[in-house]
């Protein structure tokens, strides 16, 4: 999906203007990769729906481009379908929380009890009792029984056949032991059936878990979303755990059971290891399926830093050829704040693609000089360059501990590069080498 997307993404960048064909054109292409990595067919619409209308909508601010503009609501929608927030699990107002795991058979119930239950002791010291309520397979109770070993964590199981009678068992064994977590492993079918349904019921009426999670297999893409929502018919489920992601390139269980369902994920499976369990987070999901999280934190930091207003303030200046050493280092400490200097340049609507701006870098060594020598002259002098002579040049230099030859070398690149600039404002891009550290 990933990859896709960013095809999708990279035919934007660079264009100068947001327009309605760049959306539609975008559009069809988002609505192709989520629908190949298996986003239910009517998410997918309601979702294209609303990225047209934000796209459309938004004026494009200054510090983006049109394609990061896009990126940036397609990166806030696809959050804000997966839930916006990190949900965790319901806790009881007295011990033990409960919590029943159900799903489909060879979802991962059984390894994502035992994952949850090192994933409690870790994070809160818990100590959790586990319920063997899978008795159809003998080797479903002697899995659970290994994991418990492996865990240090007790198991509770039962040579019986009624479960629901287990179950209270289990129940009575933890209330003696103080037990703070209970967590129900239960059988599983290969697909949902009556008989399943009624027993998940009948322990539910026993339990009254504050927590029935439904285990969904990541892999199955939005086939989970017909079995959760068959689950959720039947039982009060209170969110999902997405396992197998680590298998899941596509992303689209993720993306379609919260949309679907409107019960919340909590965590995901990564892998077999009983450690491989995490809290999920619906915006790192967002940018792992966009591919994009270095661009997105960088379209971020980009919007904290620059004031839209602020740089139009400057191109006007330079069309008016008033800009003077304090707009400059205005601009110097803006472009300091941002950080790396030639990442920051190709963010620059246009410029991404400049074959001129390929090797582009700036010392910061370079720039502390600069900002030394420009403090050491008077608001006079700042506003106009006009006047430094030799003899005030040589009092900078003293003043800001430079060499006078390279206060001259700045000036003069500082005259070039302004009457540069005022050209490039008017659309001549020739001379940019000319700025001070260029
Ligand atoms: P159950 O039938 O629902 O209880 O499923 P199990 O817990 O027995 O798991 C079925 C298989 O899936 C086992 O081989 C597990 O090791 C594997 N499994 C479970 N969770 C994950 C996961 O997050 N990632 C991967 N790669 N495998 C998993
Ligand atoms: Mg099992």
């Amino acid at each position: 999906l990933s990859e896709r997307l960013q095809k999708a993404l990279r035919n934007l960048t660079g264009k100068g203007k947001i327009s309605e064909a760049d959306i539609n054109e975008a559009s069809r292409e988002i609505r192709l990769a989520l629908l190949e990595a298996d986003v239910n067919f009517k998410v997918v619409k309601d979702f294209i729906k609303t990225i047209k209308k934000e796209a459309l909508g938004k004026e494009v601010q200054e510090s983006l481009n049109p394609g990061q503009q896009i990126i940036k609501i397609v990166d806030q929608e696809l959050t804000k379908m997966m839930g916006e927030e990190s949900v965790t699990l319901n806790k009881a107002p007295h011990i033990p929380t409960i919590i029943m795991m159900v799903g489909l058979q060879g979802t991962g119930k059984t390894t994502t009890v035992g994952k949850l239950a090192n994933y409690l002791k870790k994070n809160e010291n818990a100590r959790p009792l586990l319920i063997a309520g899978d008795i159809y397979r003998p080797a479903a109770i002697d899995q659970l029984k290994q994991i418990g070993a492996d865990l240090e964590v007790p198991v509770y199981s039962e040579d019986n056949q009624d479960v629901p009678e287990i179950v209270k068992h289990g129940l009575a064994e933890a209330d003696k032991n103080k037990n703070d977590y209970v967590i129900i492993d239960t059988a599983g079918r290969l697909e949902i059936d009556e008989q399943l349904m009624d027993e998940l019921k009948r322990i539910t009426e026993v339990a009254h878990p504050e927590n029935t999670l439904l285990v969904v297999d990541a892999m199955t893409g939005q086939a989970a979303t017909k079995v959760a929502e068959g689950f959720n018919q039947d039982l009060d489920l209170t969110g999902v755990i997405l396992t197998k992601l680590d298998g899941d390139t596509r992303g689209g269980a993720a993306l379609s059971v919260r949309a679907v369902t409107g019960l919340p994920i909590l965590f995901t499976g990564q892998g077999e290891k009983l450690t491989a369990l995490e809290p999920f987070h619906p915006d790192r999901m967002a940018s792992r399926i966009l591919g994009m999280g270095d661009m997105l934190s960088l379209i971020e930091k980009a919007q904290q830093d620059y004031d839209a207003k602020e740089a139009e303030k400057v191109a006007q200046k330079m069309r008016e050829n008033t800009f003077d050493f304090n707009d400059f280092i205005d601009q110097l400490e803006q472009v300091q704040k941002m950080g790396p200097i030639d990442q920051l340049i190709k963010m620059i609507p246009g410029m991404a693609n400049n074959p001129a701006l390929k090797n582009i870098s700036m010392p910061e060594k370079q720039i502390d000089h600069t900002k030394a020598i420009v403090y050491s002259m008077t608001p006079a002098e700042r506003e106009d360059p006009d006047i430094l002579n030799p003899s005030r040049r040589r009092r900078i230099a003293a003043g800001s501990g430079i060499a006078v030859a390279e206060v001259n070398r700045m000036i003069k690149q500082f005259k070039q590069a302004k009457e540069m600039m005022q050209k490039m404002t008017s659309g001549n891009m020739k001379g940019l080498e000319n700025i001070p550290g260029m």
